[in-house]
């Protein structure tokens, strides 16, 4: 038996010096624009909000408010953008986005650290993960662009025309990446709005469109809330709608078009199950339950936010788990040392503490480290639930923080019923030795992704989605082409 707390104890009481990345590489108007027809044009209305650093509450730059009226200029740029666009051979039009990938990758520092300023994760998150995957993105559909034939053999297909994306703030140029990439390469014309908390790597990829010379109109970045979103959904010209965010906009965004030839792909909510069996790599699992839980602040729809563990190890577990919980470094998201960065909004932070208030009144058993968070700006220990159970709120709704849920289970049959219990179906993770045990999981799970000995690992050739109440429809790889085209 080993001894996690004596080990940890030690761990714990390393004290980092503070690594912050340098900021003076980056530029940030004071304000920003919206992009229409390849310009930055002002707001019809005159109206701005604020984009704010959640880890110090300073403002960091104005933002224009778009309007029903910008959405409509927005909406008729991309509509009159297509028929040339569409038109062109792919090999062209993979050329400007060739050039769009490599621009990401020239300038990702700035990229990375103003989408940590904006939106509160890690550096190291940001510059290995979102900035490099968005760029990758990029890569990966341009190559597609004169190969669809291949993509899909014996059909003819043709672009659906103006593409809405609406997108969220957890992964802000990674999701305008994911939605903007395909669209393109398929030969359609798009009208992405950013989310209001986190406009601005959408905003510096404006920069980046303009620079590629791409033609006017082919991609346009409205910035505003929930009314520029639903006006881009409203819109009659739009063809399609992507949407990646919560649930209830999603269903009211599948009610809005209902009864029009708009196509739809949604990628919502989550509560993935990470299943640990007995004959699992215990240390390798309690690492893989940290990533799968407390990257990116838990703001991920496909965190494995419930952990099933088998009875004879749960102990074990808990305990690693703890200890390792006791060493996460909180605080400054620029900080190269830092493994929770900021929640990324007061409102986000409320409903947070609001789940983790409703989990202790159910009766769950609440563990968090004690060590000190910084005094301004929005942060939330990373936090287990022990002696928790299906009908617990925690265990049924998603939290979209840095709170896991924590059950155990006996058999195979019993954690399969428990993983599938839940109204959504986005993720699963399974360690195990066992290979056939991953497959017969595999089958079973009613989940788009299962990981298998790791989780939360993304990459732009390998589709991702979900099942019932995560949304429907593809991103990624040759999947993700597939809901921008439509078969002659
Ligand atoms: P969250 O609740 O986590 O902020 P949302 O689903 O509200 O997630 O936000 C995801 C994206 O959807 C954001 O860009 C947001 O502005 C947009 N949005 C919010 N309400 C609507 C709506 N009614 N119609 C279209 N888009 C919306």
């Amino acid at each position: 038996m080993t001894k996690p707390s004596n080990k940890n104890a030690f761990v714990a009481s390393w004290s980092y010096e503070a690594a912050p990345e340098s900021t003076d590489h980056i530029q940030i108007k004071k304000q920003y624009e919206l992009f229409i027809n390849g310009e930055f044009i002002a707001p019809d209305n005159g109206e701005y909000f604020e984009t704010v650093n959640p880890a110090n509450h300073q403002v960091i730059s104005k933002i224009a408010e778009a309007s029903a009226t910008d959405v409509d200029k927005a909406v008729n740029s991309a509509d009159k953008a297509f028929k040339k666009w569409a038109a062109l051979p792919g090999k062209e039009r993979g050329k400007f986005i060739f050039r769009i990938a490599r621009l990401i990758q020239e300038r990702a520092r700035e990229f990375a650290v103003i989408e940590s300023l904006d939106g509160g994760k890690p550096i190291r998150e940001s510059r290995d993960i979102d900035i490099p995957l968005a760029a990758s993105h990029f890569f990966y559909y341009a190559g597609w662009a004169d190969k669809l034939s291949y993509a899909f053999p014996n059909r003819e297909v043709k672009p659906l025309g103006v593409a809405g994306q609406i997108i969220p703030w957890n992964f802000p140029l990674l999701m305008a990446a994911w939605k903007i990439a395909p669209a393109l390469a398929t030969g359609n014309t798009v009208v992405l709005k950013p989310a209001e908390t986190t406009p601005l790597t959408a905003l510096k990829l404006a920069e980046i469109i303009k620079e590629s010379g791409l033609p006017k109109g082919v991609v346009n970045i409205v910035t505003g809330a929930g009314a520029t979103g639903a006006a881009i959904v409203e819109h009659p010209k739009v063809n399609k709608i992507a949407f990646t965010g919560s649930t209830g906009v999603g269903k009211y965004i599948q009610k809005a078009i209902a009864g029009t030839n708009k196509k739809l792909t949604l990628e919502l909510g989550g509560k993935g199950a990470n299943i640990i069996f007995e004959d699992a790599a215990i240390d390798q699992a309690v690492e893989g339950i940290i990533n799968a839980i407390f990257f990116n602040q838990g703001h991920v729809c496909c965190a494995g936010s419930r952990l099933l563990v088998q009875e004879s190890v749960a102990t074990l577990v808990i305990e690693k788990l703890k200890n390792r919980i006791n060493s996460l470094v909180i605080g400054d998201p620029l900080d190269k040392n830092t493994d929770i960065g900021a929640i990324n909004s007061e409102k986000q932070l409320q409903t947070i503490q609001e789940y983790i208030k409703i989990g202790i009144e159910e009766g769950g058993e609440i563990y968090q480290p004690d060590g000190p968070t910084p005094k301004i700006g929005n942060w939330c220990r990373p936090t287990l639930f022990i002696n928790v159970s299906q009908s617990h709120r925690i265990v049924q709704e998603e939290i979209f923080g840095p709170v896991l849920a924590i059950q155990t289970f006996r058999t195979i049959d019993e954690v399969i019923d428990k993983a599938n219990n839940t109204p959504f179906g986005l993720s699963a993770g399974v360690w195990t030795e066992k290979g056939s045990k991953i497959f017969y999981l595999t089958q079973k799970l009613k989940a788009g992704v299962v990981w298998a000995n790791t989780y939360n690992k993304f990459d732009a050739t390998s589709p991702f989605g979900g099942y019932k109440e995560s949304g429907f429809g593809r991103e990624g790889g040759l999947h993700g082409l597939k809901s921008y085209v439509k078969f002659q």
